[in-house]
């Protein structure tokens, strides 16, 4: 059974449900503000540190404005992820455009922004200059350039991203030197590089491996190319803690373990300082998400199911890669009283399962369940399959008001997108 502490009880979901009907996500401010400073304590040794919210995770704009209080930037990957940066106020070099396969209506709308734009090919550089119509010195002045490294064989496989050399993302080693040559020439004076090798990664060891590769390939570019580098993104992949016996990641050790590397390569090499970067989105808003959602139907059968009333379209993240999520009975935490259940959804999937063979307090129809760390590609991977709708998004406050970020939709919003007078 779960010990985790929620940061709310049964009575505060009953008076929270009286205004928005479950299912819903529900976001806690202050965690999210705790583990922020957290993150910019662990790194404040490095002038300039910045992390970039990577967007998807949780794209919602409440949420990134209460990130951009840590000045926190964006990182984005789409269309709409830029929109909704633009729409917060984090413009210019408040914006990393981490982008792959990426359509010329994007780049020009990342450049128009002002934003830096990190570029995933090497194809991409004459693609880009082509998109946003840059031609001469002028049009690079001030224009923030970066390149994303794949290290490929160099570098070794995480569980989730899998092995770099497998990986669709990324220059190869030879390629960076090429195009930050290329970009140079062309009169693009400020620079950074980037690589993202892990998801959901534990071992602070492991980021700390990513930074000491980058600090290595920087000195070497610099020697080789004569490029100066103004900031290294490490790119996101902290893992969260979503079993009961996994360990959050220090980021007291990921900060103390990276300023070691610092030390020894950058200012080992008589590099100038350097900014570090870091675009973590499931890290930042993962933990302090909750599904709420009340038990619909208790059935037995062959075996015993809880119903709810989320489905996997609420949180697919079980369904699609059998990932565990800690599952709270609130007011039944400390009951003696348990069943081993199936906790499934509605949908006409029979993977639509929150938790298989799940020793939880005994239930009943109308208990609350609280489904953990559905903050970072919870709702962001909602979808409407099977005519299912998405569901709200709540916001707790530190002072215990609740503001809906998003409201739940409807049937008329299901079927926008048709017209039916034309049948
Ligand atoms: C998804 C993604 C991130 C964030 O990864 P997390 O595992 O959520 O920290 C950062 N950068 C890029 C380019 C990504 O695609």
């Amino acid at each position: 059974m779960s010990n985790r502490k929620l940061p709310f009880d049964k009575a505060k979901l009953e008076e929270i449900a009286s205004k928005w009907p479950t299912p819903f996500h529900l976001y806690d401010a202050k965690g999210i503000r705790d583990n922020a400073k957290r993150l910019k304590k662990a790194f404040s040794w490095n002038k300039g540190f910045r992390e970039y919210f990577a967007v998807k995770a949780a794209p919602n704009p409440y949420l990134m404005k209460l990130l951009k209080e840590f000045d926190f930037g964006s990182d984005c990957s789409s269309m709409a992820e830029l929109v909704l940066s633009e729409k917060v106020g984090n413009v210019g070099e408040a914006i990393m455009f981490t982008s792959n396969d990426t359509p010329a209506e994007e780049f020009k709308k990342a450049w128009e922004l002002g934003a830096i734009i990190n570029l995933d090919d090497i194809t991409h550089w004459d693609f880009l200059c082509e998109s946003v119509g840059a031609k001469t010195e002028a049009d690079f002045a001030d224009r923030v350039m970066c390149c994303r490294y794949n290290p490929g064989p160099l570098k070794g496989g995480n569980a989730i991203i899998g092995k770099p050399e497998e990986a669709k993302y990324g220059f190869t080693r030879e390629q960076l030197f090429e195009c930050y040559s290329k970009m140079k020439a062309a009169g693009v004076k400020r620079f950074g590089i980037h690589t993202m090798v892990a998801s959901n990664e534990l071992d602070p060891e492991y980021i700390i491996d990513t930074a000491k590769l980058l600090f290595s390939l920087v000195a070497e570019i610099t020697a080789q190319t004569g490029v100066e580098f103004e900031f290294v993104n490490i790119g996101g992949g902290i893992g969260i803690a979503y079993k009961p016996e996994q360990k959050a990641m220090s980021l007291e050790r990921v900060g103390e373990g990276i300023e070691e590397a610092y030390k020894q390569i950058i200012d080992g090499n008589g590099l100038k300082p350097i900014k570090l970067y870091m675009e973590c989105g499931r890290s930042i808003t993962g933990p302090y998400g909750y599904l709420i959602s009340k038990v619909r139907h208790i059935k037995n059968t062959y075996r015993l199911y809880a119903g709810l009333d989320a489905c996997m379209s609420n949180l697919m993240r079980p369904a699609l890669y059998g990932a565990y999520h800690e599952i709270v009975v609130p007011g039944k935490e400390n009951s003696g009283d348990t069943s081993v259940y199936d906790v499934t959804g509605s949908l006409c999937e029979n993977n639509d399962k929150f938790a298989i063979q799940r020793l939880l307090p005994v239930m009943e129809r109308g208990d609350f369940v609280v489904i953990c760390d559905a903050g970072a590609h919870g709702h962001a991977m909602g979808f409407q399959y099977n005519g299912k709708l998405r569901s709200a998004e709540l916001l707790l406050e530190e002072d215990g008001s609740v503001t809906e970020i998003r409201r739940a939709e409807t049937l008329d919003d299901y079927f926008a997108t048709l017209d039916f007078s034309k049948l």
